[in-house]
């Protein structure tokens, strides 16, 4: 049986500068996201960063998963705030891309997994709030831009019994990376909690109304070699691919 194609969204990085100006961009997409959809039995696909939404539909149409990567920050006002002062690397482009690609996966019932800024991004489209910067804006949160090597494990979290990420992970607590100053503030309608850390910052967001959207605010794909329950994530959007 063929693998599954997933899409996978990517960034633009500038190169060279010179007088702080970039003289020329890449388009980018971690190796490890590509790895962990291939060791998850897909055909990893990245979707490049343009700026021609009927591009982006098009370019999708053969995508039978889209994976929504990590990133710099999603702006304000896609969710309908101001931008906070310590929000930063923002990329309008990209966010009307992936705001694309969202709406295009829920009108094609493809399948869509976030990652970091993915579960962000797709709360915001889906109509939900974003905390803009943690350490400011919540006091008494842990730690959540750890950093430390990539598979460092710094923060435990409380995955809900019974939901689509605890089948996905295999667990219902485990420890995961955390690199993110950014997270989920109201949930989207269609929407719903299934993973927080303990000082209540959500980690994990999933469909309430069956469609299959399942998000994490932590990196499996840093983690899948040490950890294979990580891994276990990419599974479901494989799977999900291929039972379409
Ligand atoms: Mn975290």
């Amino acid at each position: 049986m063929p693998r599954p194609i997933i899409a996978l969204t990517s960034w633009r990085h500038p190169r060279a500068a010179r007088d702080g100006e970039p003289q020329w961009t890449d388009i980018c997409c971690g190796d490890a996201y590509v790895r962990a959809v291939a060791a998850a039995g897909g055909a990893p696909l990245v979707l490049p960063r343009l700026a021609e939404l009927d591009a982006v539909r098009d370019a999708l149409a053969p995508a039978q998963g889209l994976l929504l990567t990590g990133g710099g920050d999603v702006q304000a006002a896609v969710y309908g705030a101001q931008p906070h002062p310590r929000s930063g690397r923002q990329d309008p482009a990209r966010d009307a891309m992936e705001l694309e690609a969202i709406a295009w996966a829920r009108k094609a019932g493809v399948p869509i997994l976030g990652i970091c800024r993915g579960i962000q991004i797709l709360n915001a489209a889906l109509g939900g709030t974003l905390i803009q910067d943690i350490p400011s804006e919540v006091p008494g949160a842990m730690q959540h831009w750890i950093g430390g090597d990539a598979d460092y494990l710094g923060h435990e979290v409380a995955v809900e019994p019974g939901s689509l990420a605890a089948r996905a992970l295999g667990t219902t607590s485990l420890a995961t990376n955390s690199w993110h100053h950014q997270a989920v503030r109201e949930v989207a309608s269609g929407l719903r909690v299934t993973a927080r850390t303990a000082d209540g910052i959500i980690e994990a967001l999933e469909s309430s109304a069956g469609e299959p959207i399942l998000a994490v605010q932590f990196h499996p794909e840093m983690s899948f070699d040490a950890a294979p329950a990580f891994l276990g994530l990419f599974r479901w959007l494989v799977e999900a691919a291929a039972a379409r």
